[in-house]
């Protein structure tokens, strides 16, 4: 199974995505966690995207691909993956297009998570992240079992840099701009679905596994 998840900055596209991967034993692809992985490490791809990052803005596709590509063909992804926040553009999709295309292959699905643009930033300012884990919490729908630590290493949440208002604007202005079209072009091969990404984390999970059995994809009819 190849998935996609799209959908703007905090529809939830992470977490939905890793409890799909989890279940179907699919690799989690996820560009945005790689990186802030690097720069927690502060290795030099961590320093060169550190202030894109900071700033909302896109690292260079070239860069991002070449980080992608490696790990779809790793044998890791040998069941499948589901991508997150990777195509972002349409230089993206097309380079994708020929990562697959290259071993006959091509998505499944792509799935896009549909919440409004007040909830998105309500959940950014609710969102925090394990500052050495990474994994994410919403303090008032998710919320930690001991406040202000994380529940898998016990280290301190954190605000994720770009959460801040500011910021999370910009994202959602170029998610319009560079990543909206994206609906488009996959749309041409009719492979689109949209999901309600409002509610509680398994309402949302149910109704996406619903729609892989209704699709076929789950292994089971
Ligand atoms: P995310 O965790 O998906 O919200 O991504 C956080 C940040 O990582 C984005 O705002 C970008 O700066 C960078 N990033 C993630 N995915 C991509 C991508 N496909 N292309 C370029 N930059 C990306």
């Amino acid at each position: 199974m190849k998935l996609l998840f799209l959908g703007p900055p905090g529809a939830g596209k992470g977490t939905q995505a890793k409890m799909v991967a989890e279940k179907f034993n699919l690799m989690h692809i996820a560009p945005g966690d790689i990186f802030r992985q690097e720069v927690r490490e502060g290795t030099e791809l961590g320093r060169l995207v550190e202030g894109i990052m900071a700033e909302g803005r896109l690292v260079p596709d070239d860069v991002t691909t070449q980080i992608i590509e490696k790990r779809i063909n790793s044998p890791e992804a040998a069941n499948g993956f589901v991508l997150d926040g990777f195509p972002r553009n349409v230089a993206q999709a097309e380079a994708l297009a020929q990562i697959l295309g290259a071993r006959n292959d091509g998505l499944d699905l792509v799935i896009n998570l549909e919440v409004p643009e007040e909830e998105l930033l309500e959940r950014a300012r609710t969102r925090r992240v394990c500052s050495a884990c990474g994994k994410p919490y919403n303090i008032k729908l998710d919320p930690p079992k001991t406040e202000g630590k994380c529940d898998v290493c016990g280290e301190t949440l954190i605000t994720r840099q770009d959460d801040n208002e500011e910021t999370v604007k910009q994202r959602l202005k170029i998610y319009h701009e560079v990543t909206e079209p994206l609906f488009e072009y996959y749309n041409r091969d009719g492979i689109v679905i949209s999901i309600n990404g409002c509610g509680d984390l398994d309402s949302v999970f149910q109704r996406i596994v619903q729609s892989l059995e209704e699709k076929g994809l789950s292994g089971k009819r």
